[in-house]
């Protein structure tokens, strides 16, 4: 059997919990150094990474709207809440000697660069990691959106979706003992059997743009090397 071939350049969507551990809240040390030594390995394979990360560990914009908040508000809070998360990560890989830069969809520029299609492109060619902050910088929108949205902009050949659950069940595995994994699914037949892969908005747009998404576990090791390498990990959702 040949070697699948890996990835040219990929899409790493993180959660924001996916950055607090155990914790209830905030960055978690060990589990970003853990993190970003998985990264650090895609990045040795010499595969252009880009990266969105969420901001959950820290602010919701949709608990902030349920408080009697301003949900427009409480979401620019909440992408706040991605460029701290970004800002640690790139610390955390420079730590590593890995290269990365950050760039923001809100215009914070004494603390990050704004993001610049080409010049974002032009990072990813020379090896370097592109992490984009705040979302897509709309409210009432998600950092998986902004995942989809990225992804599309860059070119990428797939977009990794890195969540607590190890790919796409029949049922919430949770809830259901009984549910099984998917390998392999269409987006056609996730969307008939209403599954939960991504949020609608950022689903369509993979879709629309023959986008194909893998949902695998973060706290898996060497899940995201076996991803960025076109390996059997988790579920591919397919065109
Ligand atoms: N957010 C937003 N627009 C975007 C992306 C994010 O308003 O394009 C806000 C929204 O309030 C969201 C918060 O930022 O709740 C954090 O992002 P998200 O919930 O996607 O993070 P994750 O669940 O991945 O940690």
């Amino acid at each position: 059997l040949a070697a699948p071939i890996p990835h040219r350049r990929v899409l790493l969507k993180l959660s924001g919990e996916a950055l607090m551990g155990d914790d209830a809240y905030g960055i978690n040390r060990e589990t970003i150094e853990a993190m970003v030594g998985e990264i650090a390995s895609v990045v040795e394979l010499g595969v252009e990474l880009a990266i969105v990360i969420g901001g959950g560990n820290i602010f919701r914009g949709m608990a902030g709207g349920a408080t009697g908040m301003d949900r427009a508000t409480a979401d620019y809070m909440g992408m706040l809440a991605t460029v701290m998360n970004s800002l640690a990560l790139q610390d955390a890989l420079r730590q590593k000697g890995v290269v990365a830069r950050v760039q923001s969809a809100l215009k914070i520029e004494q603390v990050v660069e704004p993001y610049i299609r080409p010049k974002a492109l032009r990072y990813l060619e020379e090896g370097k990691v592109v992490i984009f902050a705040a979302g897509t910088g709309n409210p009432f929108f998600t950092t998986d959106t902004a995942a989809a949205l990225r992804g599309a902009e860059m070119g990428v050949e797939v977009v990794l979706k890195a969540t607590k659950v190890d790919g796409v069940y029949t049922a919430d595995p949770m809830k259901d003992p009984g549910a099984t994994r998917y390998q392999r699914i269409s987006f056609d037949e996730a969307i008939g059997r209403n599954l939960k892969v991504m949020d609608a908005t950022a689903f369509a747009l993979c879709r629309d743009q023959k986008l194909p998404i893998r949902v695998f576990s973060i706290f898996k090791e060497g899940a995201l090397l076996r991803a960025v390498r076109g390996e059997d990990e988790g579920t591919l959702v397919h065109v």
